[in-house]
């Protein structure tokens, strides 16, 4: 007996896809759909997080409304994504966190900023925040670098657990081996999979998102939006290892590596989720799950306000309004961090999970195996 009601409604849903199967050349969902003739929750899960809601189906779907079956699995598998990210999230006392989570993540990072920016002034001074410009003053004038090392060491730390302990939850539900995890090649494959975002293209069509007409947009601005982030994130670790290794301090030269690297992906991260959120407002409300809005809504904000601070702080860096744009950039990242386990990051690294076992179930059917033989 499925536990909630999507569950319940996916489940109609795959058993009749199971007989019809139509649309097995789209993405790997009915591939993965095909292999089981019964459906637990821990399936559904995954195949709801396998689906990477490109809407193909409900467009290429006979059955789907105003047809009495009401066959409608993007809108359904959304439901059974965000029921899911509930169902994992960790400590169990933050699941709220993904219920109005706008809400939450706005009075988060509100607070973040806040704090930083008190933070600054109480251990300077009130002036520090709008100085004129000094060329002596660094950002560690402003906030000691081990302080800002500790305190964003301690919250990515604390999300990657936290994200850790969701999959291995999910992991465990799904009813697949922990081993998997560690097979070299279908973590490639998946790996593969996401960097391409190759379920996003409707089967080679292209996703449809307002309507039947295919189109790239989306998976152009999911592009921008990752590789942004990647970028963003491989300028921090640069940055880190100038630091420590080559005992070279921040600010960097606009020539310089780390500088490089943020300002690419700070144009991404731009670009990216402005992108996303024309799309999520043409998408087709037949497909779309509204309780999910506030959330990724929130997720789009987050890195886009990441992005321009980070870009103003290096615009400005030599100005009076380095002080308060400092304490700004690092509230919101701050703010991004220790709400990634409980908001839209969660999807990426779900998905990634569901992608590296599907990798291995195509493997060994490929081989000739069935899925208890894998
Ligand atoms: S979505 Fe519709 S057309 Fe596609 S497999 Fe399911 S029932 Fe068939
Ligand atoms: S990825 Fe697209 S085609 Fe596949 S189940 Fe999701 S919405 Fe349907």
């Amino acid at each position: 007996m499925p536990a909630t009601k999507a569950l319940a409604e996916a489940e109609r849903l795959m058993t009749i896809c199971n007989s019809c199967r139509y649309c097995e050349g789209l993405c790997a969902v009915f591939p993965a759909m095909e292999m089981r003739r019964a459906f637990s929750d821990g399936d559904l899960h995954y195949l709801a997080n396998l689906c990477h809601d490109c809407g193909a189906c409900y467009y290429d779907c006979q059955f789907s409304p105003p047809h009495e079956f009401d066959v409608n699995v993007p809108k359904t598998f959304a439901q059974v994504r965000a029921e899911s990210y509930r169902a994992y999230a960790w400590p169990r006392a933050f699941a709220g966190m993904f219920a109005r989570n706008g809400l939450a993540v706005g009075i988060v990072a509100a607070l973040s900023v806040a704090v930083f920016v008190l933070g600054i002034l109480t251990f300077n001074d009130p002036s520090a925040l709008t100085r004129a410009a000094d060329v002596s003053r660094t950002f560690y004038s402003l906030m000691p670098h081990a302080a800002m090392a500790t305190l964003f060491g301690a919250a990515f730390l604390y999300a990657l657990t936290a994200l850790a302990m969701g999959v291995r939850a999910f992991w465990r539900d799904i009813g697949e081996p922990v081993e998997t995890l560690g097979e070299p090649r279908a973590l490639w494959q998946a790996a593969l999979d996401a960097g391409q975002l190759r379920y996003l293209d409707g089967g080679g069509a292209g996703c449809m998102n307002s309507d039947e007409r295919p189109a790239e947009r989306r998976r152009i601005f999911h592009h921008l939006t990752f590789y942004g982030f990647a970028l963003c994130f491989a300028a921090t670790c640069v940055a880190t290892l100038y630091h420590f290794v080559l005992g070279r301090e921040a600010p960097y030269p606009w020539y310089d590596l780390p500088v490089l690297l943020g300002a690419a992906g700070g144009v991404g991260l731009l670009i990216g989720p402005v992108g996303l959120l024309a799309a999520k407002w043409q998408r087709d409300a037949a497909m779309r799950d509204r309780r999910g809005t506030g959330m990724d809504l929130a997720f789009l904000a987050m890195l886009f306000a990441t992005s321009l601070s980070g870009m103003a702080l290096l615009f400005f860096r030599g100005g009076a309004a380095m002080g308060f744009l400092l304490a700004f950039h690092l509230g919101v990242v701050f703010g991004l961090f220790v709400t990634m386990p409980y908001g839209k990051f969660v999807h990426g690294v779900f998905r990634f999970a569901a992608l590296v076992r599907y990798a291995k179930e195509r493997a060994s059917i490929s081989a000739g195996q069935g899925l208890d033989d894998a």
